[in-house]
């Protein structure tokens, strides 16, 4: 008989994906992933890391991303011991773009103001068009930018596969479904179409989903869904080491390898969990990044990618603990940086369940705000 500590995971995205690969190293620690993949954010993504310039507001938000972001030198140094992360992260920079020369120069302020506590900024210069122009002789746009050497991308589609593949082999995951969630003699049972398995511990990293898992145990949960699109296209630069751009607007231009770049994306409110591709949408991306670089607009698009982000009230994520659910870890409400945000939130998890102290205890009880036990009056 197993005397490991048996932990259940719901949801493979990448809160999910990365507890499961940290607890797999565990040798105390028995982890199944449960993930069925449908509509998942993380796949779907663009893949910008690069939270120093946003002007939200909210200092815990930018201390999670700012921590997010330097951790990922760590996490590809410990995911590179299973997965081949050559082609996952690259740091080849960000350029951004301002509406006015005025908000260009309060960006670059704010910048140098962040970067005494975050050096992974890197080097930031400001650019005139002629100076881009010599660097990258494709970018069309006649205006001044903003760039960091610090910034990245992410393939979120490859960093979920090659987690998946080693817990496959490991048989580790299990790609279906989990319908129902219930605690009983101490233990969580976890349902699925074809079995009731039984763990010690849960962690719920399922991000737009998790209403439909604890509505049923009479929790009100504060998500809401948004669906998110992005364009690839296939162009003939050499694209490996070029910079994410940041235009005004929603269409940021990531440069991949072999000529792909992706588009995107989309924020839609209304959609509720629908993934059908809205072709409008789609050619509005490419228009809007072709008035940064002329010749996107005469690419065909090669593919297009649709996922559900997960937003709560206040835009804010929550990670932790829920009230009188024992044993149970919950992540969600990452919103449009949970590719920033969620490496580190899946290895917090971890090291709160395996009773280790770390820089984000206070974050313990937020779930609490967001997630609330249904009255006897509202039954
Ligand atoms: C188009 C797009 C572009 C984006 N671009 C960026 C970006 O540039 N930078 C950035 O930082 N962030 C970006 N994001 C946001 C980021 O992708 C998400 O915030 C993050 O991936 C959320 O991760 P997650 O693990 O919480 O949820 P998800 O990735 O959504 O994973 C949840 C998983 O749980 C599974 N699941 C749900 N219910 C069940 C169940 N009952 N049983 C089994 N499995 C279940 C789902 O199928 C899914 O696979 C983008 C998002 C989108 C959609």
């Amino acid at each position: 008989m197993s005397l490991k500590h048996k932990v259940g995971i719901i949801g493979g995205g990448i809160v999910g994906s990365t507890a499961a690969f940290y607890l797999s190293q565990e040798p105390t620690i028995d982890v199944t992933l449960f993930d069925d993949g449908t509509g998942q954010a993380s796949s779907a993504a663009a893949g910008i890391i690069s939270p120093w310039l946003s002007q939200r507001r909210n200092k815990e938000w930018y201390f999670l991303a700012r921590e997010g972001a330097k951790f990922y030198t760590q996490y590809m140094s410990d995911l590179s011991r299973i997965v081949d992360t050559q082609n996952i992260y690259h740091k080849t920079g960000t350029l951004l773009y301002k509406k006015t020369p005025k908000l260009l120069d309060k960006l670059e302020s704010i910048a140098h103001k962040r970067l005494v506590d975050a050096p992974e900024i890197g080097d930031i210069s400001h650019l005139s068009d002629k100076e881009i122009n010599q660097l990258y002789p494709f970018i069309t746009s006649r205006d001044d930018a903003l760039f960091i050497t610090g910034g990245a991308k992410i393939d979120g589609e490859q960093l979920i596969n090659g987690i998946h593949s080693i817990l496959k082999k490991n048989n580790q995951l299990i790609k279906t479904s989990v319908s129902k969630i219930e605690y009983m003699n101490h233990q969580w049972k976890v349902h699925t179409k074809h079995d009731i398995l039984m763990f010690d511990s849960l962690i719920l990293s399922v991000g737009a989903w998790l209403p439909q898992l604890l509505e049923p145990l009479h929790y009100h949960v504060d998500i809401r869904p948004q669906k998110g699109q992005l364009i690839e296209v296939q162009s003939n630069l050499s694209t490996g080491d070029l910079p994410v751009i940041m235009p005004v607007g929603e269409s940021d231009i990531i440069p991949f390898y072999d000529g792909k770049i992706l588009i995107g994306a989309t924020h839609e409110n209304d959609e509720g969990f629908n993934l059908t591709p809205d072709h409008t949408q789609l050619e509005h991306l490419k228009l809007m990044a072709s008035d940064t670089i002329n010749s996107l607009a005469e690419l065909p698009i090669t593919r297009h990618r649709v996922g559900t982000r997960a937003y709560t009230s206040d835009f804010l994520p929550f990670f932790g603990e829920v009230r009188d659910l024992k044993n149970l870890w919950v992540a969600s409400g990452l919103g449009s940086s949970g590719l920033t945000t969620g490496p580190i939130i899946g290895k917090i998890l971890v090291d709160w369940l395996l009773q280790k102290e770390t820089n984000f205890d206070s974050y313990k009880a937020q779930p609490n705000n967001y997630i609330k036990p249904i009255t006897w009056e509202e039954l």
